[in-house]
């Protein structure tokens, strides 16, 4: 099995600053956007990735060290909030996806998230969302208080309800998935999903064949439907 990948960031059309971060490295993909309205929200989206990303190159990788890195990058940000007081209160989400050690029954990989960016799941012709966003209206929709289409437009879509730097514990959600040749990963932020709706990235994600490129278009296509917020994607190819 081998594994392909490419990763695109933007600052959008509207946002001074990017303050999303990613890490794309043999083993670790992942996303995290700096929160807005917090101070210094590109560091800890910086300090997020990097802290994952150094899972990267080992392959005895199981889910409880995937926990452990998103706690140590949880207590990293809540240093640097104290070292720099201008930085204090500053937050991120983080999701991605992990290699982890064979088990027997073949390749796999943890799902990891906290907070409301995504990862999905392109296979056999079908885009999946395989993380759940952690923020109110997304709690309303899973307890069925509100459609699909309420939630759009809701105005506490953006309230984040886990993310790093914001709590002294952050707990992600990590699922293990069995890796297969012809899946391919998508994590993203939310200045993606704002502006391209499911169909719209399933399509880029079904007809691009590289990685890299597909990244790069999903990126390209966000930003001009409207860039509202900074953008991020890295797609992840498992490879016969
Ligand atoms: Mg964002």
């Amino acid at each position: 099995m081998r594994i392909e990948y490419g990763a695109a960031t933007d600052v959008g059309a509207v946002r001074e600053r990017n303050e999303d971060s990613y890490v794309a490295r043999p083993g670790v993909y992942a996303v995290a956007d700096g929160m807005g309205g917090h101070a210094a929200g590109d560091l800890a989206s910086r300090i997020a990735a990097e802290t994952v990303g150094e899972l990267s190159g080992r392959d005895d990788v199981q889910p409880d060290d995937v926990v452990a890195a998103v706690h140590r990058a949880n207590a990293a940000i809540l240093q640097a909030g104290r070292d720099r007081p201008e930085a204090a209160g500053m937050g991120t989400t983080l999701t991605g996806i992990a290699v982890l050690a064979g088990g027997p029954d073949g390749p796999r990989a943890a799902v990891f998230n906290i907070g409301d960016s995504r990862v999905y799941l392109l296979a056999d012709g079908h885009l999946e969302q395989v993380t759940v966003d952690h923020n109110e209206v997304a709690e309303l929709v899973a307890a069925g208080r509100l459609s699909e289409e309420q939630a759009a437009v809701h105005p506490l879509r953006n309230v984040v309800t886990r993310s790093l730097g914001t709590e002294r514990r952050a707990e992600p959600d990590v699922l293990v998935v069995a890796l297969a040749p012809g899946q391919r990963f998508l994590a993203c932020s939310d200045g993606l999903t704002l502006e391209l709706d499911t169909a719209a990235i399933g399509n880029v994600l079904s007809s691009v064949e590289s990685p890299e490129q597909a990244a790069a278009r999903l990126v390209g296509d966000a930003v001009a439907a409207g860039g509202r917020d900074n953008v991020t994607a890295v797609v992840v190819d498992i490879r016969a």
